[in-house]
């Protein structure tokens, strides 16, 4: 069972040493793995991961209610970045998020007549994603699931390749020094595919 963003808050005003997995009441994935179900905007943590569009200057979706609950200075800020790369990520501070830095990635839209590139796009965000966080000294990370929504990436395919990537980064010197991923779902579409794919990728140890 997903536990509700009431429950994560709880576990959250607790501190850091209580917070556990996330993944309250299941032990279906290690320590330094999350699933939770609701608004990304609302998370504590060092660091969300936005599905940007490569203007960076705000869209629909998960874009939109991050520019939304963030104000008006960090547009202002993404307008200095000069857009960013497909399969890229640049990062922003937070603002009025209660989190402490933006890592606003580009998704690929999706298609079927190029899987591939599609792939190493998606898995370029997250390795990106990641790699900005420990240059940056954070340590928590709470990703988006990019590209799943309006750029059409096919939910069990992206979140594969999201828990394949992770999975590989934290197993690297860099990797070490993150304390928690957490992968944010939205839609119910999201959260049987995580369901699913977190413990066969990250198993109890
Ligand atoms: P993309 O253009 O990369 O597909 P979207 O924002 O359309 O980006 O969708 C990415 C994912 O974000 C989708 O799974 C969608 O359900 C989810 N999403 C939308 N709003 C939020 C939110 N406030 N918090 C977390 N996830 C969200």
């Amino acid at each position: 069972e997903i536990p509700t963003l009431g429950q994560l808050y709880r576990l959250q005003k607790m501190g850091p040493s209580l917070l556990g997995p996330f993944s309250h009441g299941t032990s279906a994935y290690n320590d330094r793995i999350g699933i939770i179900r609701g608004d990304i905007t609302t998370l504590a943590v060092d660091a969300i991961v936005n599905a940007a569009n490569s203007s960076l200057l705000g869209g629909g979706g998960v874009d939109g209610a991050i520019h939304r609950a963030a104000g008006r200075e960090l547009l202002a800020e993404c307008r200095t970045l000069d857009g960013c790369d497909t399969g890229c990520s640049k990062i922003t501070n937070a603002y009025r998020l209660p989190c402490k830095k933006v890592i606003h990635a580009v998704g690929p839209v999706y298609s079927d007549l190029y899987p591939q590139r599609c792939e190493t796009a998606l898995r370029g965000c997250y390795q990106s994603a990641l790699q900005l966080a420990v240059q940056n000294g954070l340590k928590t990370i709470a990703f988006s699931a990019i590209s799943t929504g309006i750029y059409g990436y096919p939910s069990y395919d992206a979140a594969t390749v999201a828990c394949s990537t992770v999975k590989s980064f934290l197993g690297t010197e860099d990797g070490i020094k993150l304390d928690k991923v957490v992968f944010v779902t939205f839609e119910e579409k999201d959260v049987r595919v995580y369901n699913n794919l977190l413990p066969r990728f990250f198993p109890p140890e």
